[in-house]
């Protein structure tokens, strides 16, 4: 075995023993916790690696980048996440590769996936995108965005809206984070009184390689690690 895949694998193993433990840690079992390798920083052959380690599920945030890879025959078998933002232009290539876009944060994008979706005769799975940081950020709802968008979402046929995702606060460290992951699932209980019929938001999608098991513990069932999987692999 290559350096670089010994290196790979024994970190993906040390992260799922992490998630273990964030999970038992709060009587949660750690089968309910997926996670999402996410291979931005690295080429194919590092991201096959990773994929032959056994993580199945894996992310890009740039779509262009997601489009190549989804192409790559040493990566046929990953399912493919969208963790980063999509513009409308992108939609129609995208929705093909991917088992789910995490970054979902407007009504126009969703109108947009809706119809290429129906174009396209699948159905998108989506999660929406939540500005917990109270921070300028370029992305994400607002809590009252969100809960103005739920009872329109029925309306979107050929989509389906599975969850929340958000990103920690730049500053402040693991106690601000701890705060912006309560807030998303405290968001998400709440919404579940005011969703419609037929609207389920199980999901949680929250965490990366910095903050991952305090997500965990605050009800992440979706953490999107990178770096912490490419330690010690060189660029
Ligand atoms: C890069 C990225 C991650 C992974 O970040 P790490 O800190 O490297 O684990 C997770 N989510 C999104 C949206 C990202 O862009």
């Amino acid at each position: 075995m290559s350096l670089t895949v010994q290196l790979i694998t024994d970190n993906l193993a040390r992260v799922r023993e992490r998630i273990a433990e964030a999970a038992t840690s709060v009587n949660r079992d750690p089968g309910e916790i997926q996670l999402i390798g996410v291979s931005k920083y690295v080429g194919v052959a590092e991201t096959a690696a990773l994929l032959a380690a056994g993580c199945i599920d894996l992310g890009e945030s740039r779509p262009q980048q997601l489009w190549e890879k989804a192409e790559a025959q040493e990566l046929a078998s990953a399912r493919w996440h969208l963790v980063g933002h999509l513009q409308r232009n992108k939609v129609r290539r995208t929705l093909p590769v991917v088992e789910l876009i995490h970054s979902v944060d407007s009504w126009r994008l969703l109108k947009a996936i809706d119809q290429c979706a129906e174009e396209l005769g699948l159905t998108a799975c989506v999660l929406l995108e939540v500005n917990c940081t109270g921070e300028n950020a370029k992305h994400g709802l607002s809590a009252d965005e969100l809960r103005r968008l739920l009872p329109s979402l029925p309306e979107l046929k050929h989509v389906s809206a599975r969850g929340l995702m958000t990103m920690a606060a730049l500053k402040g460290g693991l106690a601000v984070a701890e705060n912006n992951f309560a807030a998303l699932r405290e968001l998400r209980d709440e919404s579940l009184g005011e969703c419609p019929l037929g609207v389920h938001l199980p999901e949680l999608s929250m965490g990366m390689s910095q903050d991952f098991e305090a997500a965990i513990r605050a009800g992440a069932t979706m953490v999107r690690v990178g770096s912490c999987l490419f330690d010690g692999v060189a660029p």
